[in-house]
């Protein structure tokens, strides 16, 4: 017989974790009660190392977004003194280091048990019964739940250009599994791709090492502080994405209100600097073609000549799909669980998405708006799945 548990989360991401923690910390489930089913050895591995291979120092977001229900814990955990909180936080928006980040995250799970809760497995069904619902594992195992979050993050697809898609060991996606900074050394000639916040950092990482680095963006460069505007923190835009009735449209405001490919004004300053003295290379193209040789890659770019380097980094991001795959279709197609043009879930205002199932992440985007994907988006998501 399947152990059958109030709430079970899938994905112990930044959503899964964060859900599961202001689960526990308001007792709306005791531990026994609970888990968080995530192929990961432990909770938040995606976060860490995705943030560990862009070598980024500091979040982009502000200090009150993290995991913690309440937004003042980050700065509590960081000490009172002026001296205890050197170079945790940065201007503007006291943003936190990605250490001192880690470590309250570190610090939250440990203090609520989360960790023992964590089961390692992939989910690969969900199948909706008549008072509760079934989940089976990669691995076999099948477990029972009155409620399930689904928190499953962007992460499933690294975005390839259908250029890049080549057979190379001198060719890695920084989000890969078997992407290290260990072949990048003084004197190596690596071309960086992608013209957002994480090609930023691995441009300025690389050059900070000694490589020679060639930046290529397909855009100018684009500055704005936050990934999305922040008006959609506030109360006033929000009402209005609510008021919107047609999914089509709430569709279109996200993708007009994320600054996808942009970098904060700092960074800005920083690449541009390094560009303007030459110790970053720029190139503002599309890239036609890639060929391979003993000597290395030659990269043909649309607009200007072609350009010979040892190593290709693509900072190109994840695909912009519904996460989920089969697991999803067989909710859509089976349970008739409501979808908009775009595909993507269409939760009530709770975001349940069914009376026993609800969601984060991505697939709270139509109900969250621009902001969803975010810590920010976590928190406005545990918010409202709590509030039930
Ligand atoms: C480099 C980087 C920096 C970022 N910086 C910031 C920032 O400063 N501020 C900010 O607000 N946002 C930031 N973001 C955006 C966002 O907050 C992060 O991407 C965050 O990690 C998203 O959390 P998540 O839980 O949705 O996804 P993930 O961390 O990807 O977690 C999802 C989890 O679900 C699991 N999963 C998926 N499918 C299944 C299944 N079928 N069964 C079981 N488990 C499953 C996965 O294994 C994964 O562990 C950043 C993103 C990146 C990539």
């Amino acid at each position: 017989m399947p152990h059958r548990y109030d709430w079970v989360v899938i994905g112990g991401g930044i959503h899964g974790t964060h859900v599961g923690l202001r689960l526990l910390a308001n007792k709306k489930v005791e531990p026994a009660s609970l888990i968080i089913v995530d192929p990961e050895p432990k909770l938040l591995n995606n976060w860490e190392k995705q943030t560990a291979a862009t070598k980024m120092k500091s979040l982009r977001s502000p200090l009150l977004h993290n995991i913690a229900e309440d937004p003042f814990s980050l700065k509590r955990f960081a000490g009172k003194k002026p001296k205890s909180r050197k170079g945790k936080f940065s201007y503007p928006y006291n943003r936190p280091s990605i250490d001192v980040f880690n470590s309250h995250c570190k610090f939250l799970i440990k203090e609520s048990g989360l960790e023992s809760l964590h089961v390692q497995e992939k989910v690969k069904f969900v199948n909706i019964c008549k008072d509760h619902v079934d989940l089976v594992t990669v691995g076999g195992r099948i477990f029972q739940a009155k409620k399930v979050v689904l928190a499953l993050g962007q992460s499933e697809k690294i975005n390839i250009p259908l250029w890049a898609q080549v057979k190379s060991s001198r060719v890695m996606h920084i989000f890969s599994s078997d992407f290290n900074w260990v072949d990048i050394k003084k004197h190596s000639n690596i071309a960086v791709v992608g013209g957002g916040i994480t090609a930023i950092q691995a441009a300025l990482y690389a050059e900070s090492v000694g490589a020679k680095v060639h930046l290529i963006t397909r855009h100018p460069l684009r500055k704005h502080q936050f990934d999305s505007d922040p008006t959609w923190l506030g109360v006033n835009s929000m009402r209005r994405f609510a008021e919107q009735k047609d999914y089509c449209k709430r569709r279109w405001c996200i993708t007009q209100s994320r600054h996808r490919g942009s970098v904060p004004p700092q960074l800005y300053t920083t690449i541009k600097f390094k560009i303007r003295h030459q110790s970053i290379h720029h190139y503002e193209s599309p890239v036609a073609s890639l060929h391979e040789d003993d000597n290395g890659l030659k990269i043909i770019l649309d607009q200007l000549d072609p350009l010979k380097v040892d190593r290709l980094i693509l900072a190109t991001g994840f695909e912009n799909i519904r996460p989920g795959g089969e697991m999803l279709n067989h909710l859509i197609d089976n349970f008739k669980l409501p979808v908009a043009a775009c595909g993507f879930p269409i939760p009530d205002e709770r975001l349940a998405w069914h009376p026993k199932i609800y969601v984060s992440g991505s697939l709270a985007e139509l109900e969250i708006g621009p902001i969803a994907k975010n810590i920010a988006g976590a928190r406005a998501a545990a918010k409202r799945i709590l509030a039930r």
